[in-house]
C-alpha cells in the first residue's frame, strides 16, 4: 500500500476511535464535570490509553507521530464536546515538542518516552504575573552552580501546573543580557527527582486560579525558591540563550491547536443552533423560517467553515515543514473571533435557554473568549500577520 493511502487509513482509524470515545465517555460526563470544575481523572486515563499525550511525539520515542493535520482534526472533534480536555494534552505536547525539536540526544532519550506514555505529564511555563505578551520581561532566574541550576521566581496561569509533574520553564539565565532575549533559556523542571522519584524542595504550586470557562483543567501558579535541577538533563539543547526562540518557535503548533479548538466550539454552537431553530416555534412557525434567524445561521455557517479551512491550510503547510507564523496566526485569529461570534449568536438563537446551564450553549459562550487570548493574543496575531506580509512581499 502506498504511504499516502496508509496514512489516510491510520487517520481514519484514529479519528473513529476518538469519535467513539467522545460519544461514549466524554459526552455523558462533560456537562457535570465542567460545571463542578472537577479535574477529569478517568478521562485523562482514557487519553493516556488513546496515546494523546504522545500524539505529536516521534514513534521512536513511543509517540504516535501524527501529522499536524490529523492532530488538528482530533482537537476539533474533542473540543466540540469539551474544549478543556484538549488543553490537558496540548499544553503537555508543547513541552514535549520543545524537547523533541531542540533537546540534546540524551534529553530526548530521557524525557520523550516518559512524556509520550503520559507517565509524566506537564505543560509550558512562560507567563509571569508581570509578563505575558512581553515574554522578554520575565523575571524568573536560573543561575548555574556547578552542574546544577538554581531557580527563583513565580509563574502564573500555567495549564496543568497542579495536576502535572513537569514543566518547560522559560527562565533568565543572564538577567542582564541585552537584547533581553539573549539571556533567556528553557529548562525542564519536575516536582520530583526524575530519576529517583523523591520530592524536590523549592518548587510548589500557589493558587489554583478561578476562571470564567476552561474548567476542569487546572490553571495555576508555580513558585520557585532556590529550586535545584540537574543542568545536563534540564537545560534544553544544552546551551543557554536559546529559550526565547524555543518558546516562540513552539507556539506555531500551539496556535494551530487553539484555532482547531475554536473550530470545535463554533461547529458545536452552529449544530445546536440548526437543531434548535427547527424545533422552536414562534408566531406559528419554526424560528428557522424567520429571516432574522436565517441571516444568523448563514453567517455562522460561512465563518465556521472558513475557520476550518484556515486551520487545514495552516496544518498542511506546517506538515510540509514550512514556517507558518502567518498561516497559524490567521487561523488562530479568525477562528477564535469566529468562535466568540458564533457562540454569542447561538445564545441569541436559543433565547433564554441559551443562558441556561441545562444547555451546552452557555459553556461554549464561556469557553470561546479564551481562544482569543491563549498562545498569543489576537492583537499580537494581527501584528504578526502584518509583519509577515511585509517580509514576504518586499516593495
Ligand atoms: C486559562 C488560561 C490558560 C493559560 N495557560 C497558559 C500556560 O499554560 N502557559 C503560559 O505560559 N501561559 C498561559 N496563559 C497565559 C496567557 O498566555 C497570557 O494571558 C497571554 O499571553 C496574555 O498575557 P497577559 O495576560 O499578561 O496580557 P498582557 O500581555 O498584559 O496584555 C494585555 C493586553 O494588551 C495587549 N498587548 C500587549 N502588548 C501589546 C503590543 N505590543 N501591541 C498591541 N497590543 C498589546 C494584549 O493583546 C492584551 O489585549 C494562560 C492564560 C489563561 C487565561
Amino acid at each position: 500500500m502506498a504511504d499516502g493511502a496508509r496514512a489516510q487509513d491510520d487517520e481514519t482509524l484514529i479519528l473513529d476511535a476518538i469519535d467513539k470515545w467522545v460519544r461514549t465517555k466524554v459526552a455523558p460526563v462533560a456537562m457535570k464535570l465542567e460545571h463542578d470544575d472537577v479535574w477529569p481523572a478517568a478521562l485523562v486515563d482514557d487519553m493516556r490509553e488513546l496515546g494523546l499525550f504522545g500524539a505529536l511525539i516521534d514513534p521512536e520515542y513511543g509517540g504516535l507521530g501524527l501529522s499536524a493535520t490529523t492532530y488538528a482534526r482530533i482537537v476539533t472533534r474533542i473540543a466540540k464536546e469539551w474544549m478543556s480536555l484538549t488543553g490537558i494534552f496540548n499544553s503537555h505536547l508543547m513541552m514535549a515538542l520543545i524537547v523533541q525539536k531542540f533537546g540534546t540526544a540524551e534529553q530526548k532519550e530521557f524525557w520523550l518516552p516518559r512524556f509520550a506514555a503520559g507517565a509524566m505529564r506537564g505543560g509550558l511555563g512562560l507567563t509571569e504575573p508581570d509578563a505575558g505578551t512581553d515574554l522578554q520581561g520575565i523575571r524568573t532566574t536560573a543561575i548555574r552552580r556547578g552542574d546544577r541550576y538554581v531557580v527563583n521566581g513565580t509563574k502564573t496561569w500555567i495549564s496543568n501546573a497542579i495536576e502535572g509533574e513537569a514543566n518547560a520553564l522559560l527562565v533568565k539565565t543572564d538577567p542582564a543580557a541585552s537584547p533581553r532575549y539573549k539571556g533567556m533559556s528553557m529548562l525542564i523542571v519536575t516536582k520530583h527527582d526524575p530519576r529517583t522519584g523523591a520530592p524536590l524542595k523549592g518548587i510548589r504550586n500557589g493558587r489554583k486560579l478561578e476562571k470564567l470557562g476552561y474548567k476542569g483543567i487546572d490553571s495555576g501558579e508555580f513558585i520557585f525558591e532556590d529550586y535545584e535541577c540537574d543542568a545536563a538533563l534540564s537545560l534544553v539543547g544544552g546551551k543557554e540563550g536559546e529559550g526565547f526562540l524555543m518558546a516562540t518557535g513552539g507556539l506555531e503548533i500551539g496556535r494551530i491547536n487553539v484555532a482547531a479548538r475554536a473550530v470545535g466550539i463554533a461547529q458545536r454552537a452552529l449544530e445546536e443552533s440548526i437543531k434548535y431553530a427547527q424545533v422552536r416555534k414562534t408566531m406559528g412557525k419554526p424560528i428557522a423560517e424567520h429571516q432574522a434567524i436565517q441571516l444568523k445561521l448563514g453567517e455562522m455557517a460561512a465563518k465556521t467553515r472558513a475557520s476550518e479551512l484556515l486551520v487545514e491550510d495552516a496544518a498542511r503547510q506546517y506538515d510540509k515543514g514550512a514556517r507558518v507564523d502567518m498561516e497559524a496566526g490567521m487561523a488562530k485569529y479568525y477562528a477564535s473571533e469566529t468562535a466568540v461570534e458564533v457562540a454569542t449568536e447561538a445564545m441569541r438563537i436559543h433565547g433564554g435557554y441559551g443562558y441556561s446551564k441545562e444547555f451546552v450553549i452557555e459553556r461554549l459562550y464561556r469557553d470561546a473568549p479564551l481562544m482569543c487570548i491563549g498562545e498569543g493574543t489576537n492583537e499580537m496575531q494581527r501584528i504578526i500577520i502584518a509583519k509577515q506580509l511585509v517580509k514576504r512581499n518586499p516593495a
